[in-house]
């Protein structure tokens, strides 16, 4: 059943929480300005209780919501409020899609969970005491599968959590590519058009790694793992890609990622860069084997120039990530999953199997491209996750993103040990960052769980122009750290 909605509530502040929960029943339920009217109103009881009243088509609901006390920190405590609007958001989200559920007779995976983060959350569940696995399933309607998915992931995180207040990681943002893929949503700037900005650009970067390396001294951080992503690093010239890798490679730690991403863009000289300075894992990223798909999807590489590259790359001793995305356009459950069963051959430590999704921005949503069908998304992922499983990689991140193909996820899994620190870090929020570049967005976690962003300009050209704004903003934000922060 299709269904048209437009969305009002009363409760404004949570309508875009609520409209993500709408979204995630796409295509059974679509956001039109002309359809019925979908209302939701919470009206409080007492302190502790709500009504929230769903109607839409005819149909009516009612629930108590009721605030869970043992998420609730103590009144006096300024994050009362907080966590108490938290709760009331979680739990009127969680009546929102049972109604949802009713009317259309649909269950999705992650049921009333729209968060990026479904694996923070259930560590916080369970830090309470709480079991965590009970209150996915019976509280939030996250299935059984996916509650179990979760789990296993917190599980293979397990020591490379463990992280003390004085430990960050760094992030190196190169947004260039020398193509746009048709998914990407990124403010990434395709290559010809910057050539002229690749030079200034890579000189900010690099006094901006400059002022983070004092950074890290004077205040005597340990840096976790150092992340060069984008964007595609490896579209940069040979001269600066080496000015930036040469000056990420002065913090000591042991794990030292590149996102070379496209195939395309990794030759020799850039992988006797990467390891001249150092580096320890890259991304040879397929996305897919399937010819047919990569042109259609605007990658300028071949499925030959992965294998071509992945056999080089082997010989420089890199740990290596390969991406698939299911549910790219026109491909099918078998295309998906000949992609998965040509990744396993390959061997690489690490596989992330994304799920697509349709995000503002992007050429296919401003083409109109809708999502295909929530069952086949269902069959890729189940496949790759049984046949991953199978081949000996455990999954070991998660991250779902709005927009997403059957609202699903995507996951990181990777051989015994080959967890990567940075991926775990940035979705678990467990560590600071220091970001660098165009975009970046630096980050201090307190001892109580809040978190302060600091950002970047997003555009090469702007980022250029602001020199001393972002080198003063950088000291000024990590100056005010105090004992319980990073
Ligand atoms: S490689 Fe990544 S960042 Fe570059 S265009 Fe494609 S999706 Fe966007």
């Amino acid at each position: 059943m299709e269904v048209k909605v437009k969305f009002s509530s009363n409760a404004l502040e949570f309508e875009n929480d609520y409209m993500d929960i709408v979204r995630a029943f796409d295509p059974y339920l679509k956001e039109d300005e002309d359809g019925e009217l979908l209302s939701l109103t919470l009206t409080k009881i007492d302190e502790l209780n709500y009504i929230c009243k769903i109607g839409c088509a005819g149909k009516n609901f009612e629930k108590t919501v009721s605030i869970d006390k043992r998420f609730l920190e103590k009144e006096e405590s300024e994050f009362y409020a907080v966590k108490y609007k938290a709760q009331v958001k979680r739990l009127s989200k969680v009546a929102l899609y049972e109604f949802l559920t009713q009317i259309t007779g649909i269950n999705l995976p992650y049921g009333s969970l729209t968060g990026i983060r479904p694996t923070k959350l259930y560590r916080e569940v369970a830090y309470k005491g709480i079991d965590a696995h009970d209150y996915f399933v019976n509280t939030l309607k996250v299935s059984v599968e996916k509650t179990d998915l979760i789990k296993s992931i917190v599980e293979n995180q397990g020591s490379f959590c463990n992280v003390t207040s004085d430990e960050i990681d760094v992030f190196v943002n190169i947004p260039i590519c020398v193509t746009r893929c048709v998914y990407c949503s990124f403010i990434s700037a395709q290559l010809d058009k910057v050539k002229k900005l690749i030079a200034p650009y890579c000189d900010l970067l690099v006094k901006e790694l400059e002022c983070t390396a004092k950074i890290t001294k004077d205040r005597g951080l340990k840096v976790r793992s150092v992340y060069i992503g984008g964007g595609t690093p490896t579209s940069l010239d040979d001269i600066n890609f080496e000015r930036v890798i040469k000056m990420a490679s002065v913090f000591d730690c042991a794990e030292f990622t590149v996102e070379a991403g496209r195939p395309d863009t990794i030759t020799r000289s850039k992988l006797d860069i990467m390891k001249k300075y150092g580096v320890t894992r890259i991304s040879v990223n397929p996305q897919t084997f399937n010819q047919k798909t990569l042109d259609l999807i605007g990658r300028s590489h071949s499925v030959e120039d992965v294998y071509d590259v992945y056999k080089i790359a082997r010989e420089y001793g890199f740990d290596i990530n390969m991406d698939l995305i299911a549910m790219l356009p026109e491909e099918s459950v078998e295309d998906f999953k000949n992609s998965v069963d040509r990744a396993i051959e390959l061997d690489p430590e690490n596989i992330t199997v994304h799920t697509l999704a349709l995000k503002k921005g992007s050429a296919l949503k401003v083409d109109g491209y809708q999502s295909g069908a929530r069952e086949n998304a269902e069959a890729m992922v189940d496949y790759a996750f049984e046949s991953l499983k199978k081949a000996g990689y455990s999954p070991y991140y998660m991250y779902k993103q709005k927009y997403m193909s059957g609202n699903l996820e995507n996951v990181g899994y990777c051989k015994t040990g080959k967890q990567c620190v940075y991926n775990i870090d940035i979705m678990e929020e467990i560590s600071g960052i220091i970001a660098n570049g165009a975009g970046g967005i630096s980050k201090r976690i307190f001892g109580n769980g809040r978190l302060e962003r600091l950002a970047d300009p997003k555009g090469i050209e702007v980022y250029i122009q602001r020199e001393d704004k972002i080198l003063n903003d950088k000291i000024r934000f990590f100056e005010q750290c105090s004992d319980d922060s990073q």
